[in-house]
């Protein structure tokens, strides 16, 4: 990855928006450019638009949205940013984090209503963190269906998308004014295209280990579980440019990937009135905390896997995914019908985890708080036949990335922004603070989704000159 000096003559060929990277923030971007009447072209090193995208459930938080006041939840914007604020220890910048909050409705309707994406709210059960049900998702809860709907609605839109197009470098001047990008093919071939606005929408580094290595040190050798070509290249251009870094430590993290099928096992598991043990039928936190925090934990375990311990009842809610679908279709869910039986299945010692049983259905009868500070007021006994799934913690996606402000221009160290280039999703710092606690569910693709819209826009205005 390299940024070169522009050359002095126009470039053969030029579009007035670029846009690097076809997952949920580029689509997102392409599509809102579009509309303002500026021509994008779209550059996707892969051969198929998917990132880590379609690996996703494809779950977009908003607050205040139709689909919210149709099973009558009440939530606000307001509410929204407090949430993504108090699980971020209050990290992010306060106006960015309202920003993203307050245009995150109108995005998801403008994604149903404009181009055709069938939301539904996700609304039998609570994600941590979120004091409102504000999960939207597609028919079969997947990212793979997002990313299809999102290709055809720029498709239908007649947006061109270059495929087996790697980005490789910048072309800027000496106002650092992106002139254009050299592409390169799979067979090497280069060509360079100029461009009026350049959105970065090339995800994080959490497919370059030693990225990874230099700011999460604790992830460091970790599994990733996102789109290897997401390799920093952002990132790398945006310290070639000078530009700001932030929150270079943030990761989303999960602690529950079936193991060793490398399939997501949905949180729902655990908030339903599931908890984990590890392999002396022991548990070992607070579950309910969040799975990003809960990557690291699991992967201190003995073994560095753990068992997600629940019921029919709550397989019946996790079945709304279609990871969840293929996770027992590949046989990665154990049944059983007594606790001791479920002991057997898992190698774990009877004792300890009956223990662990009754403790936990104590806790949920009484109320009480227990050991690790997780209250199971409320919550569902667990009846046969009981569930189980082999887990282990996995590096979803980084959190760190370029500083934007709210029009998601990327700004200099002493807060200037740069004059057309601009970045969203992954690419983009996000909203989730320095650590892995501050990732609250639903902000990888609030900030693909929101941020693709809003970085669309600005660079539209920039390549049109029309506001
Ligand atoms: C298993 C899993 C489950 C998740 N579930 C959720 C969820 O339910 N809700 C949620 O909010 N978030 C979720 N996330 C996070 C979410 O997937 C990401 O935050 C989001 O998809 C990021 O979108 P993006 O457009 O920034 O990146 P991506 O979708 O990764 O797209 C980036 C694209 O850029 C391309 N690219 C990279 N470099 C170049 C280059 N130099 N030239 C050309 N192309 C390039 C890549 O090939 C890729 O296609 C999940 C993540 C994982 C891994």
């Amino acid at each position: 990855m390299s940024v070169k000096a522009a050359p002095d003559e126009e470039f053969a060929a030029g579009v007035p928006v670029i846009i690097v990277g076809a997952g949920a923030a580029g689509f997102c971007a392409a599509l809102s450019a579009h509309e303002k009447h500026a021509d994008v072209l779209m550059l996707e090193r892969e051969p198929l638009p998917r990132g880590s995208t379609a690996l996703s459930a494809g779950l977009i938080p908003a607050a205040g949205t139709r689909f919210q006041q149709l099973v009558g939840v009440d939530d606000t914007p307001a509410q929204f940013a407090a949430d993504i604020l108090r699980k971020a220890n209050d990290e992010p910048d306060a106006a960015i984090v309202h920003a993203i909050a307050e245009q995150a409705a109108l995005t998801v309707e403008w994604l149903a209503n404009t181009h055709g994406l069938p939301f539904t709210l996700v609304n039998n059960f609570d994600y941590p963190g979120h004091t409102a049900r504000r999960m939207h998702g597609l028919p079969s809860r997947s990212g793979l269906e997002l990313i299809d709907r999102l290709r055809a609605a720029a498709e239908r839109a007649g947006i061109t998308v270059l495929l087996n197009a790697s980005v490789t470098a910048l072309f800027a001047d000496a106002e650092l004014i992106i002139r254009g990008v050299e592409v390169t093919r799979p067979d090497g071939m280069q060509d360079s295209i100029g461009c009026q606005a350049l959105v970065l929408a090339c995800n994080g580094y959490g497919g370059a280990p030693d990225l990874v290595a230099r700011y999460i040190p604790d992830m460091r050798g970790a599994p990733y579980f996102g789109h290897p070509g997401n390799r920093g290249d952002a990132v790398q251009w945006g310290e070639l440019l000078g530009a700001k870094l932030l929150h270079m430590s943030g990761y989303q993290g999960h602690g529950s990937v079936a193991h060793p099928h490398g399939v997501l096992i949905t949180w729902a598991v655990i908030m339903e009135g599931g908890f984990q043990v590890n392999a002396n039928g022991l548990r070992f936190s607070d579950e309910s905390r969040g799975y990003s925090e809960q990557a690291a934990t699991v992967l201190a375990q003995p073994g560095g896997t753990v068992f997600d311990i629940f019921d029919e009842r709550i397989a019946g809610i996790a079945r709304q995914f279609e990871d969840f679908r293929q996770a027992e279709a590949v046989g990665a869910v154990i049944e059983a019908s007594t606790v001791m039986q479920l002991a057997e299945r898992l190698k774990v010692p009877f004792s300890s985890l009956a223990e662990t049983f009754a403790e936990v259905e104590r806790a949920k009868r009484t109320g009480s708080v227990d050991a690790f500070g997780r209250s199971f007021a409320g919550q569902h006994a667990l009846s046969p036949p009981f569930k189980a799934v082999k887990v282990t913690g996995a590096l979803f996606h980084t959190q760190g990335g370029l500083a934007i402000d709210k029009h998601a221009c990327v700004l200099r160290p002493e807060g200037a922004a740069l004059p057309n280039l601009f970045a969203a999703g992954g690419a983009a710092a996000g909203v989730s603070g320095s650590s892995p606690s501050g990732y609250l569910s639903g902000n990888g693709l609030l900030t693909a989704t929101v941020l693709g819209r809003i970085a669309g826009l600005s660079a539209a205005k920039v390549a049109t000159g029309r506001g």
